[in-house]
């Protein structure tokens, strides 16, 4: 079995300063928020000084409280410190709560930023950029971002506040025993950072083989029918058992690494504050020191122990959110190259519906090699209705594609109503044009939606009409809750035919002057091939058609043809003379052109 393509991607972690300077850039989404950052930061600034200023309380406790033997101080300063306690509590809610709601803002208005740009990329690019990815790159991407805006970069502040705030506590309450910490902290920072990075390691490896289960579960389910016809149930089982038991394996590892290094801290930890105690108790004894600054010491070295054991973390996350801000930031650079001139010339009004191909040479962006048309000019008058036929791979949908604008010529115009459309807004071009496509899609919605799409401001009567005018409303009224029923992926499924007269109803709907007609190349029932016929004509009437024809009742009522071979035009004229003058058309009409 083929394994489904992932959509996992890597999150590259970049260098500290790159990753700064990249992260800076997200202050652009920060500005309209300015006031609640400047609450965060105040509340932040708040917590971190009246934790500071706990180790000052519980020294103020041991010293005038419990060794001076004095009730009333002990419960005056433990008094304070309570007040102490409750404005750290208040400020760390103020922080916690402006900071996630910063987070889950920035990246609320950053996907909306993302997809709306997304949009205005030509299909092209899509086809060049793996779709998945670029999911991916919205979703986990921008998630990433949250996390860091929500949490992430408030802890760093934070802990580098501590740090140097304790650092200084430190120092104003024993030099000797700092100059002793600074010189313990490596030995205990070392073997959390060593240990941590080896853990990240083998998680990302586990998450990975998790990724593989998932894959394989996915194609097993989405294929079942082909599994369980094969009686490929063993197969597959032996297959998900051995790559559940790699996950297992992989997990294995990092548990014990996890132990290890659990077990390692609190060894290096516990060990360095039992000698801080061994050093300053003797002070203490000595009377080089109170009590009271002992503990307040010790205290302070949990602070700042902490606070560099998390920066290693910390920075960690910091650096791969930096990697994943850097791909919104290169999304959100890509400009399209189909984009409305400054001033865009303006299509003629009413529109009159004429097509002009003056000598297109077109490569698609993804096969640059290779000539998809080649030298060609086709002329549609107002109102005349024009077969493309074809072998397959001649060329017939690529002259959609530019009539669309969804690529540009590298040679030769495409011109609509006299004005080329590359001078001319894309919106305005593609407003022109009605398409009815081969595979016509249906989206989750209902079937009111479903033909709304075409035009979504009409009303319901129109969309009703719409409806009646495609010979829809004839199945749509049989449908278990008529126009209100629920289409595409979880509701009801309809048949091909059905499915094509959705999608006339939504052209209907549009009235547009140049219809495109992409025609069904599977067979349909004989009363749904009537019906369809019926509505194609009724849409066709008054509108400059351009068809790909596949039957020969389409060609027949063509106004006339135009034939196509390895992206050029061949020939053109009516079926009489083509069947005449074209030996390949003489050969497609035999074969009925279906199968093209
Ligand atoms: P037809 O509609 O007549 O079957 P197409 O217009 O789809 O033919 O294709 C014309 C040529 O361009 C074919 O050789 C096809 O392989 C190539 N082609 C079509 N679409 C793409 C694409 N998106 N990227 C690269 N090549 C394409």
């Amino acid at each position: 079995m083929a394994q489904r393509a992932s959509n996992r991607v890597e999150t590259p972690k970049l260098p500290p300063l790159t990753a700064l300077r990249v992260l800076a850039r997200v202050w652009q989404f920060l500005v309209p928020y300015r006031w609640r950052v400047a609450v965060a930061a105040v509340a932040l600034i708040v917590a971190a000084t009246a934790m500071l200023a706990l180790g000052q309380g519980l020294k103020a406790v041991v010293d005038r409280g419990f060794l001076a033997g004095n009730p009333v101080e002990l419960d005056r300063t433990l008094g304070w410190a309570l007040v102490v306690i409750v404005v750290m509590a208040v400020a760390s809610y103020l922080r916690f709560y402006c900071v996630a709601w910063l987070g889950g803002r920035v990246t609320a208005d950053l996907r909306r930023k993302v997809f709306d740009h997304l949009l205005t990329l030509p299909p092209g690019w899509f086809e060049v950029s793996r779709t998945g990815e670029v999911i991916a790159r919205m979703t986990s991407d921008t998630a990433m971002l949250e996390a860091v805006v929500g949490w992430t970069a408030s802890m760093a502040l934070r802990n580098l506040l501590l740090l140097a705030g304790g650092l200084v506590m430190l120092a104003l309450t024993s030099a000797k025993l700092t100059v002793m910490v600074l010189v313990v902290v490596p030995f205990v920072v070392a073997p959390i950072v060593v240990l941590g990075r080896r853990v990240r390691r083998l998680s990302r490896a586990t998450q990975d083989r998790v990724g593989d289960v998932g894959a394989y579960v996915d194609e097993a389910l989405h294929e079942i029918r082909t599994v369980q016809a094969y009686v490929h149930e063993a197969e597959d089982r032996g297959a998900l058992r051995a790559r559940v038991e790699a996950t297992f394996d992989a997990a294995r590892e990092q548990i014990s690494l996890r132990a290890t290094t659990i077990a390692t801290v609190i060894l290096v930890v516990y060990a360095a504050i039992g000698l801080v105690l061994w050093v300053g108790g003797h002070d203490v004894l000595d009377g080089r020191m109170t009590a009271g600054d002992l503990s307040a010491f010790v205290f302070y070295a949990i602070i700042v122990a902490s606070a560099v054991a998390s920066m290693s973390e910390l920075i960690g996350q910091l650096q791969r959110a930096a990697g994943a801000t850097e791909r919104l930031f290169e999304l959100l650079a890509v400009r399209s190259d189909i984009r409305s001139p400054d001033r865009p010339a303006a299509l003629p009004v009413p529109p009159r519906g004429e097509i002009a191909f003056r000598d297109v040479t077109f490569r698609y962006p993804s096969r640059p090699d290779h000539v998809a048309l080649e030298r060609v000019s086709i002329d549609v008058r107002p109102g005349e209705h024009v077969a493309l036929v074809g072998p397959s791979g001649a060329g017939k949908t690529t002259v959609f594609q530019l009539l669309l604008r969804f690529y540009d010529p590298q040679q030769g115009s495409v011109r609509i109503d006299g004005v080329d459309v590359r001078e001319a807004d894309p919106a305005e071009v593609r407003c022109r044009v009605a398409v009815v496509p081969q595979e016509p899609v249906v989206f989750a919605a209902s079937v009111l939606e479903n033909v709304r799409y075409g035009r979504p401001d009409a009303s319901d009567e129109e969309v009703r009409a719409a409806c009646d005018a495609a010979y829809a409303t004839e199945f749509i009224e049989r449908l278990p809750e008529a126009h209100e029923t629920f289409l595409g992926e979880r509701g009801v499924r309809l048949s091909g035919g059905q499915r094509q007269r959705i999608a006339i109803a939504r052209a209907v709907l549009a009235d547009r002057p140049i219809l495109l007609l992409d025609e069904a190349t599977s067979a349909l029932d004989a009363e749904s091939e009537r019906m369809v016929q019926l509505a194609l004509e009724r849409l066709m009437s008054h509108r400059t058609t351009l068809v790909i024809a596949h039957r020969l009742a389409t060609v027949r009522h063509a106004d006339r043809i135009v034939v196509m071979d390895r992206g050029r035009v061949i020939a053109s004229g009516t079926h009489d003379e083509l069947v005449r003058d074209s030996a390949l058309y003489a050969r497609l009409a035999e074969l009925q052109f279906v199968a093209t």
